[in-house]
């Protein structure tokens, strides 16, 4: 009997183990997908993994430190309250938001204020007042809607504005799974429109 109990019970161990080893399986894939479309927008490495303290994932190019969490922390804290206010409920939790930490591709913006910002290719943007010539300097970029998963700038200063980029990118994923509606009419911004879109 207690044998047969023993036996029972390392099957169940090898079972759970074996189901672990399957979810962090599945994770990593739709991981490296991820990886690999901020790699192709960014041309930057993100080899630094962690969780922001209230359980965003971050991934970055370089170790991000609590600031910058913290930030992150704050701006989806943000993003929640005027979600809340607008009785959205899908895509509420931190932990349903991946944001990727990219190099910065230029530090200040055209009247020489600090503004850590990514070259992203112009697409819809071409020949607008954003165009640089082929690309456009962006604060932030949504990469993704299933996770929910966008790139910002890594700052050293300034943290605020990581808040409201993280909020303002976060806008566009709230508003795709809550209100697809309003989400194709504020989605593009080179149609005239910017952020806060959600009051
Ligand atoms: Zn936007």
């Amino acid at each position: 009997m207690k044998k047969h109990n023993l036996l029972l019970q390392t099957v169940s161990i090898f079972a759970f183990a074996f189901l672990l080893f399957r979810i962090t399986q599945a994770q990593s894939r739709v991981d490296k997908i991820l990886i690999n479309e901020a790699m192709r927008i960014t041309g930057d490495e993100f080899s630094s993994f962690t969780n922001t303290p209230k359980g965003a994932r971050v991934y970055s190019v370089n170790k991000a430190n609590s600031k910058m969490l913290d930030a992150i922390d704050q701006g989806l804290k943000d993003l929640f309250a005027v979600t809340a206010r607008h009785n959205y409920t899908n895509r509420t939790k931190y932990s349903d938001y991946t944001i990727f930490i990219a190099k910065p591709d230029r530090l200040k913006d055209f009247e020489g204020k600090y503004s850590p910002d990514i070259a992203v290719g112009a697409a819809q943007y071409a020949g607008t007042i954003y165009d640089k010539g082929g690309y456009i300097y962006a604060a932030g970029m949504v990469l993704a809607f299933n996770p929910c998963a966008f790139v910002i700038g890594e700052h050293t200063k300034n943290l605020e504005r990581v808040s409201e980029v993280v909020r303002y990118e976060g806008e566009h994923l709230i508003l795709y799974h809550n209100d697809r509606k309003f989400y194709n009419k504020t989605a593009d911004h080179s149609k005239g429109g910017g952020h806060p879109i959600l009051q």
